[in-house]
């Protein structure tokens, strides 16, 4: 199979590189480890300035569930354009607006859509996280939140605060059920479950230092931090617990709505119902659009409470709707589903054969591959230490041989597959032979941690 395919070049491209990194900040992140110039783009395949094709497993940040300009997203958005429709209109009723809500809830977990609210936010998805905590902060009159290491809600502040890199004394950190890394060390059921008993006994005794919180924030499957999913099973028992001490429990599905962990969301895998879910990325079918939708009893905040100019995006809306219809109708959470399980069954393979990758996990189309040190010695539950430099070695060698693909966890050693929900088997193999070959190249050009052989790495962390 050749590599990469190659379209005519457009000279352009280096020059656009180039006055990219003399101009834009020095915060930029995925334009660092991934310098290309994309011009076209169609499902899984990106096409760059500089003639090269590329299988897209990044997908704007898992916004992408049907690919790049899917037809009927195209469709959709066309037809918004063609009827004179206003595209902006602040937060007012629109037919496309009623549309999309009605779409929305369609899909809601049972036990929320007969009474559920909804709130149009900004339109980023740490904007509706803020939503979530002024509203719950409201109805409850309480402050203080809850959170899990190794979280990742956002860049806003309060969304920050609540993500595993941050320090504040107002949101709570309990521990995230991590099989491969068990703060417990022990992995496994006994790991989640002690890490819901250490929530609850936080809770319980008084003296704990722990006031009873405004809110509990989790994500279903942990992302950005490393593609970890959490077992139905603590899922379940975060509910009993918030809903028992009457905690709201807020779910963000900003990465895992929509079909993308095998569900249409990814708490229909437990059956729990949250108080708030928090909505962004692929439910504007890959335009911006952030929503929370909450039980109607939560409903207390003020008009204006939570306001913003960009509520009213009706090429977003019109574009989301189109995709919760397809994802709806075509059973694309069930077949990302079954793919999903494939492509894990094969990482799982390629784990055995390599001793640098530590552990393979995900669920649904929401994979992750830990690398580690080969070299050094695993601790008592089995994990050996992360190996970031090997990791942005192998995304380098993934772009190399056109896939892209990006790092998450707490040491940025986990590669990242978050492709379409549309691709087709072929595609799938395509990109598990483009990573597996990518893998054994890193491995042959990159030095332990001590440093023993000559690398190739190019490129930086984000
Ligand atoms: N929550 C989760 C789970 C996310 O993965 C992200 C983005 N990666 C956000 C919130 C923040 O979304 P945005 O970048 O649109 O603000």
């Amino acid at each position: 199979m050749a590599l990469t395919e190659t379209v005519p070049a457009a000279p352009a491209h280096e020059g656009i590189l180039r006055r990219q990194s003399l101009r834009e900040s020095a915060a930029r992140t995925y334009a660092r480890s991934l310098p290309i110039v994309p011009v076209r783009a169609r499902g899984l395949t990106i096409e760059g300035a500089d003639g090269r094709r590329y299988l897209d497993c990044l997908s704007g940040a898992g916004t992408l569930a049907l690919g790049h300009n899917h037809p009927v997203v195209l469709e959709a958005i066309r037809t918004v354009l063609d009827s004179g429709a206003p595209l902006h209109v602040l937060d007012l009723a629109t037919p496309v607006k009623d549309a999309f809500t009605t779409e929305l809830f369609a899909t809601l977990p049972g036990g929320l859509a007969e009474k559920a609210r909804i709130q149009f936010c900004g339109p980023a998805g740490t904007d509706a996280v803020e939503a979530a905590f002024k509203l719950v902060r409201t109805a409850t009159g309480r402050d203080g939140l809850m959170a899990f290491s190794g979280a990742y809600h956002g860049m806003t502040s309060e969304a920050l605060a609540a993500s595993g890199g941050a320090q504040r004394t107002s949101v709570v950190r309990l521990p995230y059920p991590y099989d491969y890394r068990c703060p417990f060390g022990t992995g496994g059921e006994r790991g989640a479950e002690l890490a819901a008993r250490w929530t609850q006994n936080l809770l319980d005794d008084h003296k704990s230092g722990v006031p009873s919180p405004a809110g509990m924030i989790l994500e279903p499957v942990q992302g950005e931090g490393g593609v970890i999913p959490a077992p139905d099973g603590w899922l379940r028992r975060m509910r009993e617990i918030t809903a028992a001490r009457q905690i709201p429990l807020i779910v963000d599905e900003v990465q895992t709505g929509v079909g993308r962990t095998g569900a249409f969301w990814a708490v229909d895998h437990s059956g729990i119902v949250p108080d708030v879910i928090v909505l962004s990325k692929a439910i504007g079918g890959s335009l911006p659009l952030a929503v929370i939708v909450y039980r109607e009893e939560l409903d207390a905040w003020q008009p204006g409470a939570h306001a913003g100019t960009f509520r009213g995006n009706q090429l977003a809306m019109a574009a989301g709707a189109a995709t919760l219809a397809y994802v709806r109708a075509n059973g694309l959470a069930r077949r990302a589903g079954e793919l999903g399980a494939r492509m894990l069954a094969r990482l799982s393979s390629l784990a055995a054969a390599h001793d640098c990758i530590g552990d393979v996990r995900g669920r649904g189309l929401m994979l992750g591959v830990e690398l580690v040190d080969r070299d050094a010695d695993a601790d008592a539950t089995g994990a050996r230490p992360a190996a970031p430099e090997l990791a942005a070695a192998v995304r380098d060698a993934c772009l190399d041989r056109g896939l892209i693909v990006e790092l998450g966890g707490r040491h940025s050693a986990v590669v990242r597959l978050l492709p379409p929900l549309t691709i087709t088997d072929e595609q799938a193999d395509a990109i598990l032979d483009r990573l597996a070959d990518a893998i054994t190249a890193a491995v042959r050009t990159t030095p332990g941690p001590m440093g023993s052989s000559p690398t190739t790495m190019r490129g930086t962390t984000p």
